[in-house]
């Protein structure tokens, strides 16, 4: 395995789903709220959020605009503190995890840079940090991010001439040049249409399966949270709070056929419910 895939050993060697991971958490959040203080006073966003995430793991946030969750990604980035509450990543401040270069972030959208190569765009955060661990990446250690992304044949492209989640791969792959134990993904796939986005989900599992990070993924899509994630929290509109946290138990590796399996429908379904706004109800029901 190159050193680019090398998953964190402390995923094989993680206790999943036993109180033996809860000190080896790879995020923990506790009682995290945030509130911005806007000219029409304050506002909370985020209130009273915990959660836990292991090594390995994949984590969703589901919930309705403006509920907080691109917030709380941000916060887990070390982009923007917590009003209270505290946050561990990778056993330390986010500050420190986002310098150590331990996270990569992946946007709805790709911003890559029209002018540069996809090699020279995957490349990008190496030439503006070289202080990463892994600064001296070679190029044949970019054509094998390529790869693990689908686009080997396509180092010599110039953005405009991919499709949108072609881009979008490439953001992955740009994500992964630090090889950092833990992607935050903040509805990655929100700005391709249908059909792509819906191909972009077993893609993606494709590449979390060989690069075995820690993913914490937001969307609003319920198709997505439930084929993606281990575990998806589902989050109440503003302020922010957790719901509820439900595991998903389909079995892995997951493909499109599982889209119309009873145990996804019911999942589906009870998500749908969740998410209704408080209050509104079913004509006819
Ligand atoms: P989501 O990603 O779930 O759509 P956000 O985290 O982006 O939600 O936003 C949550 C709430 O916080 C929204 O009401 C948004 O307007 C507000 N908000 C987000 N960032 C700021 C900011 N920098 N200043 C003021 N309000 C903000
Ligand atoms: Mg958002």
């Amino acid at each position: 395995m190159s050193t680019v895939f090398k998953a964190a050993t402390a995923v094989e060697s993680a206790d999943v789903g036993t109180a033996a991971h809860v000190g080896t958490s790879h995020i923990a959040l506790e009682h995290v709220a945030k509130d911005f203080e806007t000219r029409s006073g304050s506002l909370q966003a985020v209130a009273d959020v915990s959660l836990a995430v292991a090594p390995g793991e994949f984590v969703s946030l589901l919930g309705p605009s403006g509920c907080g969750k691109s917030t709380l990604l941000r916060i887990m980035a070390g982009l923007t503190p917590p009003t209270s509450g505290s946050v561990s990543i990778a056993g330390g401040r986010p500050v420190d995890a986002q310098r150590e270069k331990r996270v990569g972030m992946v946007f709805q959208q790709p911003a890559l840079m029209p002018w540069r190569t996809v090699l020279a765009n995957v490349a990008l955060p190496l030439e503006v940090n070289r202080r990463g661990a892994n600064a001296t990446l070679r190029q044949s250690e970019i054509v094998e991010l390529l790869s693990l992304v689908g686009l080997a044949e396509f180092g010599r492209a110039y953005p405009y001439q991919l499709s949108g989640g072609m881009q979008q791969r490439v953001a992955i792959a740009r994500a992964l040049v630090f090889n950092p134990d833990i992607l935050l993904m903040d509805e990655p796939f929100g700005a391709l249409d249908e059909i792509t986005r819906d191909q972009m989900r077993y893609e993606l599992l494709r590449i979390w399966s060989a690069a075995r990070k820690t993913v914490v993924f937001v969307t609003h899509s319920i198709a997505e949270a439930i084929i993606l994630s281990d575990r998806i929290a589902v989050m109440s509109a503003r302020p922010g709070a957790v719901r509820e946290v439900l595991e998903v138990r389909l079995p892995r590796p997951r493909g499109e056929q599982l889209e119309s399996s009873p145990e996804f429908l019911r999942m589906a379904e009870h998500l749908k419910a969740l998410l209704r706004p408080a209050g509104a109800s079913i004509p006819g029901a």
